[in-house]
């Protein structure tokens, strides 16, 4: 019988034998040592499993991705350096210059970035859409060369709600994978395998290490997407690499060609591995994962339907709220419609108020940070979108005035009482 998601954030990856170190041991090695050339070169062949550089595979680092591959219910995972080289490696293992993909215009700004500045350079073009559109409006954006559809599960900071099921409809008609960042609301309250995405993809900086300790990221492969049947439009997957020895991933590996493309090819040549202590750090996040994550929403829960209540709030933004747009949609896709921490929201006054509001805050902190233990609070206006005008932070979903508050696993009491005293100070 499948085992729940409790068992899996606890027990799975790292499984001792007998003698063996009950904790996940931390391979802090760079390389592996062998007694024959003949071993170093089936590994190099890739004929046999098994360790010769940490830029390419680490068993901690392993036994890390295994867990989360478990957790999305995947054939395969990698680990990567962060959440951005994720996206990257995801996107790139399947697109190269002259190729094309579609994302959703409302993602996180720096993946917005990656794709629509640094990608671009290295002749890769995408083209953003409304992920609130029509099937017919969406299906616009795909030409003969489109590889791929991106989007995030839950956007950041706009929290719009992507419709899994059917961006997988339009990427499946249209013979691409869908890749989808299941940051947010972590495989706890979402598994996008389920409603038909194809990859997955993670910042472990966020929820899933959960202690703002390590910057990590992670692919998932669902091993569902037929590579073979779109043979030559997935050449790099279906034909052989002379990079690697003439070898045909998709005849070697089967369910496991993109992951070992993304190991042995990307992972090989740009080297973004994540350090063997951060996954060890990540473990241990990802054992509390289960426990966390639904404190959070209940917390975020108590706090969105407190401040939809304050006279000084002009509107809030969280999915659990009857007053959402995606309210439906997240009851849906979402277990028990929780979607995750992080809640926005303005105040009347705008982008003065906010800033006075976020300095008179007391344990609720100023930090760049989302999805964190503690409560972490950002006025992407004046911080990460700052560069921005006015005109051009609507035109990203992003309101002047949109405060992040990502809220925390203190008492929801006291969170409370702090955003209480702070308003006060905004009167
Ligand atoms: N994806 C999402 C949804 C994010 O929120 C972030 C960072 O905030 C990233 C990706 C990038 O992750 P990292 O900061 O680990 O590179």
């Amino acid at each position: 019988m499948a085992q729940k998601l409790s068992t899996i954030c606890v027990q799975a990856g790292w499984k001792p034998t007998n003698g063996e170190p009950r904790i996940l041991p931390i391979y802090q090695s760079t390389t592996f040592k062998y007694d024959t050339t003949a071993q170093m070169a089936d590994l190099f062949d890739l004929k046999v499993p098994g360790y010769f550089y940490t830029r390419l595979q680490n068993p901690t680092n392993d036994k890390v991705a295994e867990k989360i591959a478990a957790l999305e219910g995947g054939v395969a995972a990698m680990l990567t350096s962060s959440g951005q080289a994720a996206n990257f490696y995801a996107v790139f293992n399947i697109c190269q210059a002259g190729d094309h993909f579609v994302s959703a215009a409302s993602i996180y700004g720096g993946t917005y970035n990656l794709f629509n500045v640094t990608m671009r350079k290295l002749g890769i073009d995408v083209t953003f859409v409304d992920a609130d559109a029509s099937e017919e409006e969406i299906s616009k954006a795909f030409r003969p060369n489109t590889k791929a559809l991106f989007g995030e599960t839950i956007a950041n900071p706009v929290l719009s709600v992507l419709d899994i099921e059917k961006f997988a409809r339009i990427a499946h008609k249209h013979g691409v994978p869908l890749i989808v960042d299941n940051t947010f609301p972590t495989p706890i309250n979402c598994r996008p395998f389920e409603f038909g995405c194809d990859i997955v993809t993670h910042s472990t900086t966020k929820y899933m290490d959960g202690h703002a300790m390590t910057v990590g990221g992670c692919i998932v492969d669902s091993g569902n997407f037929d590579w073979e049947k779109y043979h030559s439009k997935f050449a790099g997957l279906t034909e052989p690499d002379e990079s690697y020895h003439g070898l045909a991933y998709t005849k070697a590996f089967g369910k496991g060609a993109y992951i070992t493309k993304a190991t042995v090819q990307l992972m090989r040549d740009l080297g973004s591995i994540q350090a063997p202590q951060n996954a060890f750090l990540l473990n241990i996040g990802l054992e509390t994962l289960h426990l966390r994550v639904p404190r959070h929403c209940e917390n975020a829960q108590k706090v969105a339907e407190f401040l939809e209540k304050q006279e000084q709030v002009a509107w809030v933004n969280y999915s659990g709220l009857k007053s959402s747009k995606y309210y439906e949609l997240a009851q849906k896709q979402f277990t028990n419609g929780q979607s995750c921490g992080v809640v926005t929201f303005g105040l009347k006054g705008g982008r003065e108020v906010a800033i006075k509001f976020m300095d008179s805050l007391k344990f609720c902190c100023i930090a760049t940070h989302v999805a964190d233990a503690r409560t972490c609070v950002l006025h992407p206006a004046s911080h990460t979108h700052r560069q921005l005008s006015d005109e051009q932070l609507r035109e990203a979903g992003i309101n002047p005035d949109l405060i992040r508050f990502s809220v925390g696993i203190e008492d929801a009491d006291d969170i409370i009482n702090d955003i209480t005293q702070a308003l006060k100070q905004c009167q």
